[in-house]
């Protein structure tokens, strides 16, 4: 199959109608309209396999997951998204597995009203690069150097399901260990949510003016955590027991691993924001139209770094720093 044809297919599915395309798929280069009123939101992120999803992924969460982890990245900023490019690298022209990606990324996409308005497609080892754009009304960026003393820390959904998951694929041998004994059900659910995240929009929609600082939780918890503390020169202080943990995680870890999942392990795609402490419960009401649970695990303190605390009090000693490239 020619890349022509695999571009084809690529527009064929991913193709949305916005007015503000003026140009997509097919010149040198898309022609956009940003609204009046708004900033552009760029972000891109790259998946390579091995590294950001499992050997053996199904091309279609491929799709998703390459879109899901950039519009992850939007929410986090507050930001509407709009549009998108895709630069991918195969190693040969397989129709079939095209066809899937491109499903997987067009289903996400149509929830989003997205277009995907242009990329390059070249051959060589399979890398997904995804440049996703999105808005903000002007000066309404969500940032991580904006956590003052004294705010409320808080995450949405729950978090280690992205870790688990990947203890489910089975491809390391520790992470197999630690779901030795998972029933088939849970491992389902949590291996959907490694492939299959959840980009949480609307919730960052609705921080915009709220939150004073947020970051998406996409490298583990105390490390993401840590970008605001360092960001916004404070230390953040977290309750163990407070970091909410599904049913599914719950039912296949055993006690003694969660924590360190939890803290460490990535791939979450979970907001953790601040907010002053007299805006909490305004923002908590406004936020449960999103059906996205919201839950306060600890608060912004003077200092540096992150301390996190056993339900006694005493410091937490934190496994390793979560997850980085070229260590
Ligand atoms: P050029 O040679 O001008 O760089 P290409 O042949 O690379 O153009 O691409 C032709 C058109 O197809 C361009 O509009 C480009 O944005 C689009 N395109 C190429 N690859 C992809 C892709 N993977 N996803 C979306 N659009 C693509
Ligand atoms: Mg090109």
């Amino acid at each position: 199959m020619a890349e022509f044809d695999l571009i084809e297919v690529l527009r064929s599915r991913c193709v949305q109608a916005r007015a503000d395309v003026t140009l997509g798929i097919g010149d040198d280069a898309a022609v956009l309209a940003v609204p009046a009123g708004c900033e552009l939101v760029v972000c891109t992120d790259t998946l390579v396999p091995g590294v950001h999803f499992p050997l053996r992924t199904d091309a279609a969460d491929i799709g998703w997951k390459a879109l899901a982890v950039n519009l992850s990245d939007l929410a986090a900023m507050g930001a509407t998204p709009a549009w998108a490019t895709l630069a991918l690298t195969l190693p040969d022209a397989d129709r079939e597995f095209v066809e899937r990606f491109a499903g997987g990324f067009a289903e996400l996409a149509a929830q989003h009203e997205l277009a995907l308005v242009g990329g390059d497609t070249t051959s060589g080892p399979l890398t997904v690069s995804v440049t996703a754009f999105g808005f903000v009304p002007t000066g309404a960026a969500l940032r991580r150097d904006g956590a003052h003393i004294g705010d409320a820390v808080v995450v949405t959904g729950t978090i280690g399901d992205g870790a688990a998951g990947l203890c489910c694929a089975g491809e390391e041998e520790e992470g197999s260990a630690i779901l030795a004994s998972a029933p088939e059900a849970a491992r389902a659910t949590l291996r959907a949510h490694l492939d299959r995240p959840q980009p949480r929009i609307a919730i960052g929609e609705s921080l915009r003016g709220r939150a004073s600082a947020c970051i998406d939780v996409s490298d583990g918890l105390v490390a993401d955590l840590g970008h605001v503390a360092r960001a916004s020169g404070v230390g953040i202080e977290v309750e163990s027991a407070r970091i909410p943990a599904s049913s599914a995680f719950v039912a296949a870890v055993a006690p003694d691993r969660r924590l360190a999942l939890q803290l460490t392990g990535g791939d979450d795609y979970e907001l953790a924001f601040t907010v002053a402490e007299d805006e909490a419960e305004a923002l908590f009401g406004a936020l449960r139209d999103t059906g996205v649970p919201v839950t306060r695990i600890g608060r912004v303190i003077r200092g540096s770094g992150v301390r996190v605390l056993d339900p006694d009090g005493s410091a937490v000693d934190v496994p390793r720093g979560g997850w980085e490239h070229f260590r």
